[in-house]
């Protein structure tokens, strides 16, 4: 009798502890140790997204990474937004992209600029021919202890790149948007668990998860479906850009049921179904990738 392809969730990827470690802003994956997965050696593609126009921000690493090579493995054409200074790791996922067939079109703007997101729509749609797929997936967490000397600067700053930005792609990305559309938003555990050392960042996480089921009902109308992901403890970059408290670092994902963090590969399934015609029943919804950590609004 043929065996069957289990894997174990509790060993697959087990790390006992990550070394501390710690990078300028912004953070490149090129530099992390160990190197997350985001699927490069073992994501596989079956036509789920042929000639899909897609626009996914913060795409140069981690779960953006991830999705960006997933998507195109599929047959999608991406805009992969990231920010200056992350070219790097953005021309990686640009290789990759181009090796499963694709187009990849760079755009490097930081959303903490209030011109960049009609820019990024602008751009999109002019390179590749359109817009219908959008992964709203950028954002800052600089983690900081007291609310008494959080800088407001910094405050601004998060909800300006998390969630106004948001807003304002839609915005630009609207009139474009053929019936069949997905918008997909990135939000958090955070959402419903926060960390006290992550206040602002947490609360716009939050803000992210009602945008969406909101944004879902307005959009019910046209067709388009909003959807978002809430990952839990996931090896990225970002936990080592000002993300965590130092100390953390060791025992990050650790306290998860699966005892582990997880890697970007683990969440990629989750954007291209939400993305995809098989999602064709499903919007309004937030979808947990936690490691086993319980969400809800
Ligand atoms: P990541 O650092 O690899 O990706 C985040 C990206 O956001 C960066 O690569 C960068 O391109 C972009 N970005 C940051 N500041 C920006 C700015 N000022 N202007 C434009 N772009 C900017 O980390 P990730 O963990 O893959 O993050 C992707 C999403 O997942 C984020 O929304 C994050 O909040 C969410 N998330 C991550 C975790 C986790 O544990 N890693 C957990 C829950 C949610
Ligand atoms: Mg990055």
């Amino acid at each position: 009798m043929t065996e069957p392809t289990l894997k174990d969730p509790r060993t697959l990827y087990r790390q006992d502890g990550f070394k501390k470690q710690d990078q300028d802003t912004p953070a490149l994956e090129e530099d992390m140790m160990p190197k997350p997965d985001c699927g490069e050696e073992s994501y596989q593609g079956n036509h789920k997204l042929e000639n899909r126009r897609v626009l996914i921000t913060g795409g140069d690493s981690g779960i953006g990474r991830a999705a960006a090579i997933a998507f195109a493995r599929e047959g999608a054409d991406i805009a992969l937004h990231y920010l200056p200074g992350e070219d790097k790791d953005a021309k990686e996922v640009a290789a990759y992209i181009e090796k499963a067939g694709r187009k990849a079109v760079l755009l490097s703007y930081d959303l903490r600029d209030e011109s960049a997101p009609q820019e990024i729509i602008d751009r999109t749609v002019k390179e590749l021919g359109g817009i219908d797929t959008m992964v709203l997936n950028a954002a800052q967490q600089i983690s900081h202890p007291d609310i008494t000397e959080l800088p407001m600067a910094q405050v601004k700053d998060t909800f300006m790149v998390n969630i106004i930005s948001m807003f304002a792609l839609v915005q630009a990305a609207e009139p474009h948007l053929p019936a069949g559309s997905s918008i997909i938003t990135t939000t958090s555990v955070q959402a419903f668990n926060p960390s006290p050392h992550l206040l602002d960042y947490a609360t716009t996480k939050s803000a992210i998860a009602n945008f969406t089921i909101g944004l879902a009902k307005q959009f019910s109308e046209k067709g388009i479906r909003v959807n978002g992901v809430a990952p839990g403890p996931i090896w990225t970059a970002l936990q080592l850009d000002q993300g965590q408290p130092k100390d953390a670092l060791p025992e990050f994902g650790q306290d998860s049921l699966m005892q582990r963090a997880g890697q970007p590969a683990e969440l990629a399934p989750v954007y291209v179904f939400l993305a995809s015609n098989d999602a064709s029943y499903v919007t309004a919804q937030i979808y947990g990738v936690t490691g086993g950590e319980a969400i809800n609004l």
